[in-house]
């Protein structure tokens, strides 16, 4: 029962849900306050919101807080963070542990209605029973025993460590999930909310159906390698005479040359890998954000995948492919030129004193205004450029005019040392074959630092009983040192630009008294096409 195709009025994207009511959609994206979130997570949030949005509803941000072994207070706060970085709002938040209560008395309930038993089988025993479909010792004990038992769990006696509560659904269904699976079970570890109220906590499975039930939840979407356990989901509201929640699924995606678990993601850190969690190579929102990842370009290869039921491998490149559509026409644009072998050039019939002008920052989109452009007889070539110049050629410098290439010179090792050009503005820059990026050399330029990386690992699918330490890229972070014109002294952080025939770049970190500023270059997807 899933809506694939939604009606038309779903917008562009042909995804709508079933059973859906415009203004009485409810949606929950739970994440466990464990860790920061990744792409995954964002597509997650980004199709809650997304229908919550389409049929005028609301959407509700549960932290998912039943294991207080692996959670922390601070990512909550975190948590947030990452869902502003990618425009999904957090303005409603609640928590299961809001409900221990509640639940704590459907367990009762359960129990008293013959529906639910306390075992002290041993895990391991435990899981060999399941897996062959043999029921367990403790199936048929008396309801009292039980609440006797479930007493004991909830003080934490010896006795009531060894136990946990499991639903009495079947032994041996086909169904793996619905082979009586645990439902409440001890962890003496402090709660960061409840403190120590609490030993007992209610695992996902009781926990998810009966809060989307009790919250006013009305679709709840998971990924679908749960399918297998909405039967159980469905057992549980029934069997609590629960309002019913109807589940819409949806395809987990993992990428190339990365890794999506916060844990393996954490084994980076600690490492010293990366620098932290917002490492631009690192798959996280913050990471993607911090490389120039726009939310518009996000938003939409979310909603383009749509309700494909395949756990995707997906490559960067048609992400990075739609965030260039995004970024081209509102992106200023600057020159730069690469210190490294820097070639400096003598301009005949240019200005001795140099000369600003005011020039467009982008000639498709006027809107983003001025820049001033400095013109003089000191200017400078990127050494790869300068290479492929030969005496008597009529060459283009961009946004300026036609020179002739007058002397080059060059070192033993064929190296280009300098080079004199001769202005010619009256020549056609349509007949020239090479347009060059320059700059005027003087004391006004901006020295900067362009930051581009590798990908993280080696390997484009890590598979299970892989060792990542193994995969990992020796080096994956390059910086060149660069000159660009003085316009970008006013960037601020986080803005995008394009380096003329250089690519896109995002300012990481302005220019300090003892530092260039940081430009990161942001990936174009280049070798992909859309669609
Ligand atoms: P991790 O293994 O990285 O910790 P998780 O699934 O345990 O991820 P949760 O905080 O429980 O992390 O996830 C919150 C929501 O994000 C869940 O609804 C989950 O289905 C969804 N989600 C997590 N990873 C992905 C993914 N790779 N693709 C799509 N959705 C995902
Ligand atoms: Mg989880
Ligand atoms: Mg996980």
């Amino acid at each position: 029962t899933k809506g694939s195709k939604g009606s038309s009025d779903q917008g562009k994207f042909e995804i709508g849900l079933t059973e859906a009511e415009m203004g009485k959609v409810v949606t929950r994206f739970p994440p466990e306050p464990s860790g920061y979130l990744h792409i995954g997570h964002a597509k997650a949030a980004l199709l809650n919101q997304y229908f919550a949005q389409t049929y005028k509803g609301k959407l509700i941000i549960r932290f998912d807080d039943t294991n207080p072994s692996k959670e922390k207070t601070e990512y909550e706060e975190s948590i947030k963070e990452d869902l502003a970085l990618i425009g999904v709002d957090s303005s409603i938040v609640t928590h299961t542990s809001d409900y221990f209560d509640q639940m704590y008395d459907l367990a009762l309930k359960i129990i008293k209605e013959g529906n639910a038993y306390v075992d002290n089988t041993d895990q391991a025993t435990m899981r060999d029973e399941r897996m062959k479909g043999i029921p367990s010792k403790s199936r048929d004990l008396s309801v009292e025993e039980n609440l006797r038992r479930f007493e004991e769990m909830k003080n934490a006696t010896e006795f009531g460590q060894t136990c946990c509560l499991r639903a009495k659904i079947s032994p041996d269904d086909p169904n793996g999930t619905l082979r009586d699976p645990v439902i409440y079970r001890c962890n003496l570890t402090p709660h960061h909310y409840t403190g120590d109220k609490w030993k007992i906590y209610p695992t996902y499975d009781f926990a998810c159906p009966i809060v989307d039930s009790l919250e006013g939840v009305t679709h709840a979407l998971r990924t679908n390698e749960y399918r297998d356990r909405n039967p159980q989901y469905d057992w549980m509201l029934k069997t609590l005479s629960l309002r019913h929640v109807t589940i819409w699924d949806f395809s987990r995606i993992n990428f190339v040359y990365t890794l999506l678990s916060k844990r393996k993601l954490q084994w980076f850190v600690d490492q010293g890998i990366v620098g932290g969690w917002d490492d631009p190579r690192f798959p996280t929102v913050r990471g993607i954000r911090r490389r120039g990842m726009t939310i518009e370009a996000l938003k939409q290869y979310i909603l383009m995948q749509g309700a494909s039921q395949n756990t995707l491998l997906l490559e960067w490149d048609k992400l990075w492919a739609l965030n260039r559509k995004v970024i081209d026409p509102i992106a200023p644009r600057h020159t730069a030129v690469l210190s490294d072998k820097i070639v400096h050039v003598n301009v005949q019939g240019a200005p001795a004193t140099p000369e600003v002008k005011e020039t467009l920052k982008h000639k498709k989109n006027t809107e983003l205004g001025t820049k001033k452009t400095t013109y003089s007889n000191k200017i400078v070539l990127d050494q790869e450029d300068a290479k492929t110049l030969e005496v008597g050629e009529e060459i283009t410098l961009m946004d300026w005019g036609n020179a002739f290439v007058r002397n080059v010179a060059k070192n033993e090792a064929g190296e280009v040392t300098s080079v004199d050009l001769e202005l010619y503005l009256e020549g056609d820059f349509k007949k020239t074959k090479k347009k060059l990026s320059w700059l005027s050399y003087g004391d006004e330029v901006a020295h900067v630092l362009l930051v581009d990386y590798d990908f993280l690992i080696t390997k484009k699918k890590v598979e299970e009983g892989d060792s990542v330490e193994q995969l990992v890229t020796p080096v994956s972070e390059f910086k060149v040192p660069a000159v660009a014109d003085a316009n970008v002294k006013d960037l601020k952080k986080g803005d995008i630009i394009q380096f003329e025939r250089k690519g896109f770049y995002i300012l990481d970190e302005p220019a300090t008294e003892s530092a260039p500023a940081h430009f990161i270059c942001v990936p174009d997807g280049k070798a992909a096409s859309i669609g």
